[in-house]
């Protein structure tokens, strides 16, 4: 049995890896989440700010096309009026030759009109700007014609565009009612606008392949369309986007994303209506080609993200991988660095343990003895010394062999050691078959009490011991007790209790005796 244990060293414990391990692992996601996110939050406001962008440039244009529409009607209305106070009043009319030349001059110089006539109640064409007028030509069954016969009014009347029945080209009619005095229908008068005016200004515009631009009338027909066709010319749009969003607001002017009945292609668009004349222009841009720019950009700006995102999880695994590798070194280290302390706190015990018995061997009894000493000296207390010596042991030897021998001293060491009872006591093999019990704190009745105890628990072990007039193992005791002294050593214990030991075998063995008080004082 070893002396002492000497108390295992608690490892310092180790730092969390695993939780920093778990924790540069959300970091890593949220950085990754929060790339996509910034990414995410940028290409959408970039995508409004397009659609903005786009909404803001269809406002502009619909205002600029209003205005130009509104004027080219205002100018050949301004025309009109003329024309009907001039024949209302009779100028002009009885000098034909005037009229038709003023008439081709104020054609020639305004190039959107392709001509201007002047019918009467019949529909037969009195007056034109033509250079020849066609024979027999009349006009009744137009439907400006038949507007103005049924209506008493003398508002401007915009038609649906009509192929010209002297040219052959698409005109939109803008037209008067004339009247005699009495107000009852005399005829109209009327310009043709050349739709290929309007064709031409509108594809100045830049909308794009699929956006589109459209006059109509309020009631939702087709005047001039970009992209032009012309079985559009009339068609029925009441039912379209605008016209739904113009019902819905009521408001004269008002954009919104939208899908076309005519090609199911969805447009920003914003309407306008005229405000002197029952038009509506409408432009709008594919959103499709509004956001084809973004989406290039958007793609780019992604795929350069998922890059970063990809290049910094490589990094980022490969740190983590890192961090395992050193937690798992760490604590190879660990259990190797226990293992050594674990290994030289056995060899520390072994090099203070006598190999037979497990007692402390003589090194440690000394190296106790001289510190234990010392702190008697310091404290002024008593230390005590008891040896013990087997009896005629070298008769048991001899009779019994070697081998019994040391299965005797090795019983005689566990009786020893019970003698080692307080936290100070250290019971030792001295050497051959001696033993020691250093006592600190003890005085002289106590260590007595201890070795007698000792010698009594051998003598009640009964080993035989045939060569020995007890017949049986015993020890003697030798014993001392004192307060040391500034410049005594602790040999001078030892000797005293050395001193016990040969008086107990002196006076016959088996016993233990204290040593001569005057010896040790001598
Ligand atoms: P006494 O009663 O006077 O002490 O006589 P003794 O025979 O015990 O004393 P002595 O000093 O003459 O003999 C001691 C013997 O102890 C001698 C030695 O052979 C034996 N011995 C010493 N160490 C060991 C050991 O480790 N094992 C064994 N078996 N014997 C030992
Ligand atoms: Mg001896
Ligand atoms: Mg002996």
């Amino acid at each position: 049995m070893p002396p002492r244990r000497l108390p295992a060293r608690e490892a310092p414990p180790l730092p969390r890896l695993r939780s920093v391990t778990g924790l540069a692992m959300v970091f890593l996601a949220l950085v990754c989440l929060s790339l996509l996110a910034v990414q995410g939050w940028s290409s959408y406001s970039a995508r409004q700010n397009y659609l903005d962008e786009a909404n803001r440039s269809t406002v502009n244009m619909a205002r600029a096309l209003a205005d130009h529409a509104e004027a080219s009607i205002n100018l050949v209305d301004t025309m009109l009026l003329g024309m009907v106070e001039r024949v209302q009043n009779h100028a002009l009319v009885n000098d034909p030759q005037r009229l038709h030349t003023l008439l081709m001059n104020t054609v020639s110089r305004t190039p959107s009109l392709q001509g201007l006539f002047i019918y009467g109640a019949d529909g037969r064409w009195l007056f034109n700007s033509l250079p020849a007028t066609p024979p027999h030509a009349n006009n009744a069954d137009r439907a400006y014609f038949e507007y103005h016969r049924t209506h008493v009014d003398n508002k401007t009347h915009v038609g649906i565009p009509v192929r010209s029945r002297s040219s052959g080209v698409w005109v939109v009619p803008v037209s008067r009612r004339l009247e005699l005095p009495d107000g009852s229908f005399a005829g109209v008068v009327l310009a043709t606008i050349k739709v290929e005016y309007f064709k031409t200004y509108y594809e100045s515009f830049a909308i794009g392949e699929r956006g589109t631009i459209f006059l109509a009338s309020d009631n939702g027909r087709f005047l001039v369309r970009r992209p032009f066709k012309e079985q559009d010319i009339g068609a029925d749009l009441s039912r379209g986007p605008v016209f739904r969003l113009w019902r819905e607001t009521g408001a004269p002017t008002g954009s919104a994303t939208m899908r076309a009945n005519i090609d199911q292609v969805e447009r920003l668009y914003t309407y306008r209506r005229l405000p002197n004349y029952p038009l509506v222009i409408a432009v709008a841009l594919a959103k499709d080609e509004v956001l084809a720019r973004w989406r290039t950009s958007a793609m780019a700006a992604l795929a350069g993200t998922l890059c970063l995102i990809v290049l910094l999880l490589f990094l980022g695994v490969r740190m983590i991988g890192q961090l395992i590798e050193r937690d798992r070194l760490q604590r190879q280290l660990r259990a190797a660095t226990t293992a050594l302390e674990a290994t030289n706190a056995s060899l520390q015990l072994l090099a203070m343990s006598d190999g037979l018995t497990g007692l402390a061997n003589r090194r440690h009894f000394d190296d106790r003895l001289q510190a234990e000493f010392k702190r008697a000296v310091r404290d002024q207390s008593p230390l005590a010394l008891v040896i013990l010596d087997v009896d005629y042991f070298k008769r048991y030897n001899d009779r019994h062999g070697h081998v019994a021998g040391d299965a005797c001293l090795r019983a005689v060491a566990a009786a020893v050691l019970s003698g080692q009872q307080r936290p100070g006591d250290i019971a030792a093999r001295f050497g051959g078959e001696e033993f020691t019990i250093l006592l600190p704190g003890t005085d002289l009745a106590g260590a007595m009490l201890v070795a007698e105890k000792v010698r009594a628990a051998i003598a009640a072990q009964a080993m035989a011991h045939d060569a020995s007039p007890f017949r049986v193992v015993s020890v003697s005791a030798g014993v001392h007790a004192c307060i040391p002294q500034r410049g005594e050593y602790p040999r001078t214990l030892v000797e005293a209790a050395d001193r016990g030991l040969y008086q107990a075998k002196a006076e016959g063995r088996n016993r233990v005796c204290a040593a001569e008080p005057s010896q040790h004082a001598a």
